[in-house]
C-alpha cells in the first residue's frame, strides 16, 4: 500500500523527496486547490498522484500510512479518525537518523540557539547539520548531509504535535508563552505538543524559571538554566568574588553553579533574554561535549540573526529595531523589557498584525513602564487597542509606513522605534521577513519622514 503525504509546503516537499529517494510509492495531498509552486512539483515528480482540494474525497483507508506536513491542523483537515496511521515529519527523520540529534524548541529563541549550538559544535569540529523550523528541512538534512555526525533542530510545536519518539541526546525546551492558540486550542496542548521532545531523550535542558518547561519524567537527567543566581548545578548568572586569571572586581559572569564562564559583558548579544539564550546554549554544548573555551569564543562573536532585535538606522539620536521576529506575546515583552531598560528615552513601540488568538494584556504594563506611544496596525489593532489603551498612549493606523510615519513625528533623542509585533504577518506581509524588510526599505529610502 502507498504512503499518503499531506501538504505541499517546504516540509511536504522534502518527505515528498525523501520517499522518492527511497523508492517507496506515495500518493501527494493538498487542501489548497492550487498551492504555490505545485507546476515546479508536477514536473519534478511526473509520476507522483496528486489529489488537491477536501481530503474528504480521498479513501483514507488505501494508505499504509499518512504522513503530515506541520501546517496541516488535524482537527481542521478532518484527519483526526485515522490518528494511528498518521506520522509526521519529524518522526520520519527519527525513524532514519543513525546520528545523535540535538533538539530545541520553546515559544521563543529556538532559532537564535539553534544557531548558537550549531556554531558551537562546528567550532568544537564536529560535521554538523543544523535545520528544521529553521533553513533546511530536517529530511533535506539528512539527504544533502549523510555524513552529518550530528544534527541539530529547531522544532516548532506544529512539528512536535505529531511526533512519537525522537530519542534526542539533548532535547531543550527553552520558554513557555502563548503563541499559535488558534491551531492548539489551549495552552496546555499547547505545552503538551512541545513537550513531546523529551519523548526517549537521554538528557534534557530547561528553563528553571519557567516550570512550564520542566519535563514530566522527573528522573530524566537535566540542565537548568536560569537568568537568576545558579542554585546547585544550574547555569545561570553571578557576580562572583574573584575570578582566577581576571584583574579587577568581576561584574556579572555566566556561570556553571558556581563555576565562571565568561562575563556577561563580553557578550555579542544584547539583553535579558539572550543572556537566558546564551546560557541555555551553553547547557546544550556542555551535554554533547564542546569545551568552554570554544563556547565563550562563539557567544562573543555571535551577535545575532536578522529581524531579532536587529538594529537598523539611528537618526537625530533616535535608533530604529527591527524585531519582526517577535511574532508572539511573550517575545515582544522580552524585547521590550530587554530595551527599556538600555534607554535615556522611550520606546515607541510598533505592533500589530494577526494576533493568532492571544491575550495582549501583558503587554500593558511594561508598554506603561517603558513606552512613549504603541502604535498599532493591522488585522488585530482593534484588540490592541481595546487591551493596551487604558495604560498608553495607544494611536491606531492601518499599515507599517503610516506606523513608521507616526513614530517619527514624536521621536525625542535617546529614543527607540521598536517595530517587535507580538503578531503574526500574514495580514499584510508574506512573512515576519518581508515584514521587516519592508520596514528596512521604508528607512533607506526616508519615505518614514515624509508626511
Ligand atoms: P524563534 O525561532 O523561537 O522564533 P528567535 O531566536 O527567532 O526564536 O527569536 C524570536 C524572537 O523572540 C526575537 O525577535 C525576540 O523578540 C524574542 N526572544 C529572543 N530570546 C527570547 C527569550 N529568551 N525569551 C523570550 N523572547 C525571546
Amino acid at each position: 500500500m502507498p504512503k499518503l503525504v499531506v501538504g505541499l509546503g517546504i516540509s511536504g516537499r522534502a518527505i515528498a523527496r525523501f520517499l522518492q529517494q527511497r523508492g517507496e510509492h506515495f500518493v501527494v495531498a493538498d487542501t489548497r486547490i492550487e498551492p504555490p509552486g505545485i507546476d515546479a512539483f508536477r514536473e519534478a515528480y511526473p509520476d507522483v498522484e496528486i489529489h488537491l482540494g477536501d481530503l474528504a474525497t480521498l479513501d483514507l483507508s488505501a494508505f499504509a500510512e499518512i504522513v503530515v506536513s506541520p501546517g496541516v491542523d488535524l482537527d481542521k483537515s478532518g484527519l483526526n479518525p485515522v490518528r494511528d496511521r498518521i506520522i509526521g515529519e519529524i518522526s520520519l527523520f527519527a525513524r532514519h537518523c543513525e546520528a545523535p540529534i540535538v533538539a530545541i524548541t520553546g515559544s521563543n529563541a529556538k532559532s537564535t540557539v539553534t544557531t548558537l549550538v550549531g556554531d558551537m559544535a562546528r567550532q568544537a569540529g564536529k560535521r554538523v547539520a543544523v535545520g528544521g523550523n529553521l533553513g533546511a528541512a530536517a529530511l533535506d538534512l539528512l539527504i544533502d548531509q549523510p555524513d552529518a555526525e550530528l544534527f541539530v533542530l529547531e522544532l516548532s510545536s506544529f512539528q512536535l504535535e505529531t511526533l512519537s519518539s525522537l530519542g534526542a541526546s539533548c532535547a531543550a525546551f527553552l520558554n513557555l508563552s502563548a503563541d499559535h492558540l488558534d491551531r492548539h486550542g489551549d495552552m496546555e496542548r499547547y505545552r503538551r505538543a512541545k513537550a513531546r521532545i523529551f519523548e526517549s531523550a537521554v538528557h534534557v535542558v530547561v528553563n528553571a524559571d519557567d516550570p512550564a518547561t520542566w519535563p514530566d519524567n522527573p528522573s530524566l537527567p537535566c540542565e537548568r538554566f536560569t537568568t537568576q543566581l545558579p542554585t546547585g548545578e544550574a547555569w545561570g548568572i553571578a557576580i562572583p568574588a574573584s575570578v582566577p586569571g581576571e584583574s579587577g572586581a568581576p561584574g556579572e559572569w555566566l556561570c556553571h553553579g558556581q563555576q565562571p564562564l565568561m562575563p556577561v559583558s563580553e557578550l555579542g548579544l544584547a539583553g535579558r533574554h539572550n543572556q537566558a539564550n546564551a546560557l541555555a546554549a551553553m547547557a546544550i554544548g556542555h551535554v554533547i561535549g564542546v569545551s568552554v573555551a570554544v563556547m565563550r569564543g562563539v557567544l562573543t562573536q555571535f551577535a545575532g540573526l536578522p529581524h531579532r532585535g536587529e538594529v537598523v538606522a539611528e537618526r537625530d539620536g533616535v535608533r530604529w529595531i527591527n524585531d519582526s521576529k517577535g511574532t508572539n506575546v511573550g517575545a515582544t515583552l522580552a524585547a521590550i523589557a530587554g530595551l527599556g531598560e538600555t534607554l535615556t528615552g522611550r520606546v515607541i513601540w510598533l505592533g500589530g498584525g494577526v494576533g493568532k488568538g492571544a491575550d495582549f494584556t501583558p503587554l500593558a504594563a511594561p508598554l506603561a513602564r517603558h513606552a512613549r506611544e504603541a502604535i498599532v496596525f493591522g488585522q488585530d489593532a482593534g484588540l490592541l487597542v481595546a487591551a493596551l489603551e487604558s495604560q498608553v498612549a495607544t494611536c491606531r493606523v492601518d499599515t507599517l509606513l503610516q506606523a513608521m510615519r507616526r513614530a517619527a513625528s514624536i521621536a525625542e533623542p535617546g529614543d527607540c522605534v521598536l517595530l517587535s509585533p507580538a503578531c503574526a504577518s500574514l495580514d499584510q506581509f508574506p512573512n515576519y521577513l518581508a515584514r521587516g524588510e519592508s520596514f528596512r526599505k521604508i528607512l533607506e529610502q526616508g519615505q518614514e519622514a515624509a508626511c
